[in-house]
């Protein structure tokens, strides 16, 4: 199964190599798809993929090394209402999933396409885009 986690580091937290771990303990595949971490702590998006058990063991192994942990439910949502269509999103998003249909000129969300990265969150003016978790 595939899953993706939010993970918040603490000061403590931000220097361990939980990927690596997340790997060599529990066998998992970890796909970084946000990261903003530093030494005083930080945030990163995860996708992991494995066992059902496996994952539940590496959850464990995170929140036992002081890693804030939260699953990703239903991805990311945009308000439409507070969307201005500005574009600012458009060349961020590494997988094409926010495009300008050029007949409308109003930006498109292919949901199908998005991985939860995160980068158009804090990117977007209106906060238009959000993620569920
Ligand atoms: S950055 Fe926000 S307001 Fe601008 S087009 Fe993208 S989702 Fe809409
Ligand atoms: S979270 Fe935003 S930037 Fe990331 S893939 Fe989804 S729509 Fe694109």
């Amino acid at each position: 199964m595939k899953t993706k986690l939010v993970l918040n580091f603490n000061p403590e937290a931000s220097n361990l190599p939980i990927t690596h771990n997340l790997t060599a303990k529990y066998g998992l595949l970890v796909n970084i798809l946000r990261a903003e971490i530093d030494e005083v702590g930080g945030k990163m998006v995860i996708e992991v993929s494995g066992k059902a058990e496996s994952i539940k063991n590496g959850i464990d192994y995170l929140k036992e090394a002081g890693v804030g942990v939260r699953p990703i439910k239903e991805g990311v949502r945009r308000d439409d209402d507070a969307c201005t269509h500005c574009g600012v999103c458009i060349s961020i998003c590494p997988t094409k999933a926010l495009s300008l249909d050029r007949e409308t000129r109003k930006v498109i969300f292919t949901e199908e396409k998005c991985v939860a990265c995160g980068v158009c969150i804090d990117a977007c003016p209106p906060r238009a885009m959000e993620i569920l978790i």
